[in-house]
C-alpha cells in the first residue's frame, strides 16, 4: 500500500512539472492529516474488584436463587446507571437434568446506531455445585472468579465508556446459566450442550434482528492470584486473528507474563456458542494451564469452595481489564 502511494505522488509530480502554465488547482487535495491517537482511560482494578465483592455478597447466584434474582436486578440498575441502553432476555431453558431453569441475559448497548460494533461478553451465573472440590460437593460455590471476575472486569469497562466513549459501539452481554453443566459424579455423556444455555439462547435468539459485530471477546475466571491466560485452543481454531489482537496487545502493554502464547486444548465456553451460532469471531480469555507446576486444566479453584474472595487479585483484574480497554478504544 505505502509503495503505492509512493508511485501516485512521483506520477503526480511529474504531471505538474510537465504542465507548469495550467492554472492553479481551484480544489487542491486537502493535507494528510495524521490519525489522532486515542488515549485509552485507566482501568481501575479496585472498582472491579469491589463489583466482584458485590456480586459475591448477594450469595451464591443460582438460577431459581433469591441471591440470582437480586444479583440479576442490581446488573441492569448499574448498567443503566453506567448510561448503555440496557435490555433483557428471560426465558426458561431446560438443564441436563430436564428441569427448567429460569435465564436471564442481560444486554447493555453503547451507541446503538453504530453500525461497527465490538461484542464484550461475561456469564453472571455461578456453578450450583462444588463437584470438583472433596467437601460439601453439593452445596454451591461463591463465583468469586468463575461468574463474579469477568461481570466485575465488565463493570469496570461500562463504567468507563460512560465517561470516553470509543469509536465503536459496544455491546456487554452477560449471558446467564453457563455453569449448569453436568455435574462431575455423574457419568460423563460427551454432550457440550448441557453448558452454556444463556449464549445458546442468545445465539438463536439475538437481541436485534442480524445483529453483526466485528468481534468479540469472552472473559472467564479472570481474576486469581496465579492466573495464566494461554491462546485457548477453541478460540485459536475459530478466530485466530482475534487471539492475536488481544494478546499482542496484553504483550506490548507489559502483561506477557500473563498472556502466554502457549495454545490450549479446545475447550466449550460461551465463545463456541457465540461463534458458531451467531458468526461472531471470538476470543476468550481463560485462566486455563497448559505446563509449568500444575496440571493442565483451569486454576485450582475451578468449581471448588476455594472460588472465593481469597484469591482474587487486582493486578490481574487490571492486567485483563487494561487490555480489553486497549483492544476497543485503539480499534
Ligand atoms: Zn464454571
Amino acid at each position: 500500500m505505502k509503495d503505492k502511494l509512493v508511485l501516485l505522488g512521483l506520477f503526480l509530480g511529474l504531471f505538474f512539472v510537465a504542465c507548469d502554465d495550467v492554472e492553479e488547482d481551484p480544489n487542491p487535495p486537502s493535507p494528510v492529516v495524521p490519525k489522532t491517537t486515542v488515549i485509552t482511560p485507566d482501568f481501575d482494578a479496585q472498582m472491579a474488584y469491589d463489583f466482584i465483592q458485590k456480586q459475591v455478597d448477594f450469595g451464591p447466584r443460582v438460577p431459581g436463587s433469591q441471591a440470582h434474582r437480586d444479583c440479576g436486578n442490581w446488573l441492569v440498575e448499574q448498567l443503566k446507571a453506567y448510561g448503555a441502553e440496557v435490555l433483557t432476555q428471560e426465558a426458561q431453558v431446560m438443564a441436563y437434568d430436564g428441569t427448567y431453569l429460569p435465564m436471564k441475559n442481560i444486554i447493555a448497548q453503547y451507541q446503538p446506531d453504530n453500525k461497527r460494533r465490538i461484542l464484550l461478553y461475561a456469564h453472571w451465573d455461578t456453578r450450583p455445585f462444588a463437584d470438583k472440590d472433596s467437601v460439601r460437593t453439593k452445596e454451591p460455590i461463591d463465583g468469586a472468579n468463575d461468574g463474579g471476575s469477568g461481570v466485575g472486569v465488565l463493570l469496570e469497562v461500562a463504567r468507563q465508556i460512560q465517561q470516553k466513549q470509543p469509536d465503536y459501539g459496544i455491546d456487554i452481554i452477560f449471558f446467564d446459566t453457563e455453569d449448569y453443566g453436568r455435574p462431575e459424579w455423574l457419568p460423563a455423556d460427551g454432550d457440550p450442550s448441557d453448558w452454556c444455555l444463556g449464549s445458546q439462547y442468545w445465539a438463536r435468539n439475538r437481541h436485534k434482528p442480524n445483529y453483526r459485530a466485528k468481534f468479540g471477546v469472552l472473559l472467564d475466571m479472570v481474576g486469581a492470584k496465579d492466573a495464566v491466560f494461554n491462546r485457548e485452543g477453541t478460540s485459536v481454531a475459530l478466530a485466530p486473528g482475534v487471539v492475536d489482537k488481544v494478546w499482542k496487545t496484553a504483550q506490548t502493554l507489559g502483561y506477557d507474563t500473563l498472556f502466554v502464547d502457549e495454545v490450549t486444548g479446545q475447550t466449550i465456553d460461551d465463545n463456541y456458542f457465540v461463534n458458531m451460532g451467531a458468526g461472531i469471531p471470538s476470543a476468550n480469555i481463560v485462566h486455563y494451564h497448559v505446563s509449568g507446576p500444575r496440571p493442565m486444566g483451569y486454576g485450582f479453584f475451578h468449581h471448588t469452595h476455594a472460588d472465593n474472595m481469597s484469591i482474587i487479585d487486582t493486578t490481574v483484574l487490571k492486567a485483563v481489564g487494561q487490555t480489553v480497554m486497549e483492544v476497543i478504544y485503539q480499534e
